[in-house]
């Protein structure tokens, strides 16, 4: 497995792909693997022939306030899970090669980062143009034919479909199913900062969703909003959001719809903050996850 540090040695990189026709996949991460990173590296492992995984802890998408400071990192043991998993090649930059003095772009999707996360009792739009500029660099410093994501972070990965799209980025984006614990918790990098009682706790989130997916089958989606924010409330958790969207466009569902519709969350549980979704069909009781 090779690491890399510097944009100008994953130019170098692009080149000889080129020239080779490597198909190449790129796994965008902000380090401190888990089993959910782990399955996108998989999937990039089995449909490419050189897999990149870019490691950064993004300081541009980050509020102030947030967690930058504190976000779990241990590039050692990301650099040894990231080669047992079957990663080539790893771009680990400093912020400074990747925002030099004199940086002055930002790539912005409007419309749908001004909603859920993007709301700015939330995290604010300047969220997602933060991931929106460092995506756009990845797809251009390392020109993939295929980028992977997680459905773990919904509206990032529409966000990022709608921007590649729009921009004529030449990489497919791939969306993979969240990874979750044995009881149900979305597997995330910030679950490290959960004391014993909190983890415990947070298993409600992913409980709330499948409350929702199982009353919507029954009496509507409505119904199911109500209950899934009832059993967050049972647990002592108030969510920023729980709300039902169209998914694609992130437009507020229709309660009478009967296509599949995104019915997203973010909660703090004990001041850690944290997102998940559901995919449901109201009119089946089948959801994709
Ligand atoms: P992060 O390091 O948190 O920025 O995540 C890097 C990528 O991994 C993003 O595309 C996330 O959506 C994805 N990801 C994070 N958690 C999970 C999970 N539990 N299951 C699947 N993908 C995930």
């Amino acid at each position: 497995m090779r690491i890399l540090r510097k944009p100008s040695e994953l130019l170098e990189l692009r080149e000889q792909n080129r020239r080779d026709g490597t198909v190449v996949g790129l796994v965008p991460t902000m380090g401190y693997l888990h089993e959910g990173h782990l399955s996108l590296i998989k999937a990039a492992r089995a449909e490419t022939g050189l897999v990149v995984m870019s490691l950064f802890v993004n300081p541009t998408q980050f509020r102030p306030g947030e967690d930058l400071s504190v976000y779990p990192r241990d590039e050692e043991r990301d650099f040894q899970m990231a080669e047992k998993a079957g990663v080539d090649v790893i771009y680990a930059p400093s912020p400074d090669d990747v925002y030099p003095d004199g940086f002055a772009t930002r790539v912005e999707v409007t419309g749908l980062t001004e909603v859920l996360e993007g709301d700015p009792a939330s995290r604010g739009p300047g969220h997602f143009s933060g991931v929106t500029t460092i995506v756009s660099k990845l797809l251009n410093a390392v020109d993939p034919d295929v980028a992977y994501f997680g459905q773990k972070d919904a509206q990032q990965a529409t966000v990022i479909r709608r921007m590649a799209e729009d921009l004529d980025f030449r990489a497919r984006i791939s969306i993979l199913p969240t990874v979750r614990e044995r009881d149900g918790l979305a597997m995330s990098s910030r679950n490290a900062y959960l004391s014993p009682e909190a983890r415990e706790r947070a298993a409600s989130i992913w409980a709330a969703l499948l409350e929702t997916e199982k009353v919507t089958a029954e009496s509507g989606l409505e119904a199911g909003l109500v209950a899934g924010r009832a059993r967050l409330e049972a647990a002592g958790i108030e969510p920023e959001y729980f709300d039902a969207r169209v998914p694609g466009t992130l437009d507020p569902a229709d309660p009478e719809s009967e296509e599949t519709v995104l019915v997203a969350v973010a909660a703090p549980v004990d001041g850690t903050r944290l997102i998940d979704n559901i995919l449901i069909e109201p009119r089946k009781t089948r959801s994709i996850r």
